[in-house]
């Protein structure tokens, strides 16, 4: 890593070899220590620590006092001598000759940075500038950010064209989830539930692949550990396809994120073993999935959803990532293709739509989509809705909308089963949640 300050080295870019060099190092005081005639000061930057030693009676007066009074946290930029030392964290410490003190902290921290005094996640969460300066967190966020960027590069190398449809909407994507209303203007509107109409009007445009990477806001109620009121979505649509061809590139984007995450050295320091799941991942049908629950004691009435509890035993049961396929179109969007009778020998009214499954975690939903206006209209109806508030999204498919299917992925659903992390909160920055708007 590269410091982009000039004359500033990060930690890390400062080994023993330049012993007797000059440097300016700058970071946040991480820990004090006072051991005989000894003061240590370790200050952390985006690399790393710098060990700065000062022996009493080597040093200015001055600057040793200046030193030990600076409260932790504080932001410093100090220059000194560069000296080998093996105890120290990068094999070297500096000789401190100057410090200016940039920011000095106030001396009661709302957390502990070294990771010693562990926090509550609510604490963590309300002190979030600071939580984000502990090495795990800061770990999570370089992590989700090479996670995006393995995303778009997998994405891109397809052909992939990046798209950005509106937040603020008319309508609601689907009957179900509640929508956060807000006031525009004289009317009101959507905080969107999802990309979904838009992504597929874009099918009629001749883009043929895109992809959105976006957040979605939910109303619900609930408070999960795997819900958000705001989520990042993936959202991807492909034209000319049905759901066989978008189920293979969705576990091909899964393999391949886990290997670009694997690279990582940070990962270390989350104590993490990944392992690249392999490819293709099992499938198993709907009709399957609530055998085996029935097996295990679970009994799921035909059309009905699969419950929280119902995922976990399945999970129990599979314990990989899978797919569970052809499920009962009552209990899927009015946007699902319906099984081809005569071609594929399916039930009507099953349809062509499949959830991913981290085993115990939904990480994606997708599906082939009905491209008929006709059947379009009738299972926007057929669903309890007006078809006249998707008057605008029906229109697409009036002037020649090709077969299609696409998907959606949760940001942090992937993040959360991929790192082991429990609590989906932790991988946001600033999670929105039923009791939290701030930070
Ligand atoms: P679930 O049943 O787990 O609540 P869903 O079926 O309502 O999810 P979809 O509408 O299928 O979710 O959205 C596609 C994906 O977006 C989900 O598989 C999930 O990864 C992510 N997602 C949806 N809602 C949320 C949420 N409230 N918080 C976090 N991620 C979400
Ligand atoms: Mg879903």
């Amino acid at each position: 890593m590269k410091s982009p300050i000039r004359n500033r080295k990060y930690a890390t870019e400062i080994t023993a070899d330049n012993e007797g060099e000059h440097v300016r190092i700058a970071g946040w005081v991480h820990e004090k220590r006072h051991l005989g005639g000894v003061f240590f000061l370790v200050v952390r930057d985006l690399g790393g620590f710098a060990q700065v030693t000062l022996h009493k009676g080597e040093v200015e007066k001055e600057l040793f006092e200046r030193v030990k009074k600076v409260p932790r946290e504080s932001v410093v930029a100090i220059e000194g001598k560069v000296k080998s030392e093996k105890k120290a964290p990068n094999g070297y410490e500096i000789i401190p000759e100057r410090m200016e003190v940039q920011s000095e902290a106030s001396q009661v921290l709302p957390l502990d940075t070294t990771g010693k005094v562990g926090a509550e996640l609510d604490t963590r969460l309300d002190a979030r500038f600071m939580d984000l300066r502990t090495e795990r967190t800061k770990h999570i966020f370089i992590i989700r950010s090479r996670v995006l960027k393995a995303i778009r590069d997998f994405l891109d190398e397809r052909g992939f064209i990046e798209t950005n449809t509106p937040k603020i909407v008319s309508a609601a994507t689907e009957g179900g989830t509640a929508l956060f209303p807000i006031s525009y203007f004289e009317r009101e509107a959507f905080l969107n539930q999802s990309p979904q109409l838009y992504k597929q009007m874009l099918m009629a445009s001749g883009f043929d692949k895109v992809y959105e990477i976006a957040p979605i806001f939910r109303a619900e109620e609930h408070d999960t550990t795997k819900h958000l009121n705001e989520a990042t979505s993936v959202d991807i649509e492909v034209a000319f396809v049905s759901d066989k061809e978008v189920m293979a590139l969705l576990e091909e984007l899964i393999a391949f994120v886990y290997t670009k995450v694997m690279d990582y050295p940070g990962l270390a320091k989350l104590n993490l073993k990944l392992d690249v799941p392999k490819t293709p991942f099992r499938r198993i049908n709907y009709d399957e999935a609530i055998k085996l629950l029935s097996e295990a004691g679970e009994e799921i009435e035909w059309g009905e959803d699969l419950s929280t509890s119902a995922e976990h035993t399945l999970g129990d049961i599979i314990s990989e990532l899978y797919f569970i396929t052809d499920w009962p179109c009552a209990i899927k969007p009015f946007y699902a293709q319906p099984g081809d009778v005569e071609a594929e020998g399916k039930r009507k009214d099953i349809c062509n739509a499949f959830d991913l499954m981290h085993p115990k975690v939904e990480l994606a939903s997708g599906s082939q989509r009905v491209h008929s206006y006709e059947l379009l209209k009738r299972n926007i109806e057929s669903k309890g809705l007006s078809a006249d508030g998707f008057e605008f999204y029906l229109d697409s498919f009036r002037y020649g909308m090709p077969p299609h299917a696409g998907w959606g992925l949760g940001v942090e659903r992937l993040l959360m089963s991929m790192l082991g992390i429990d609590n989906i909160r932790e991988v946001v920055l600033f999670p929105r949640d039923r009791r939290r708007l701030a930070p």
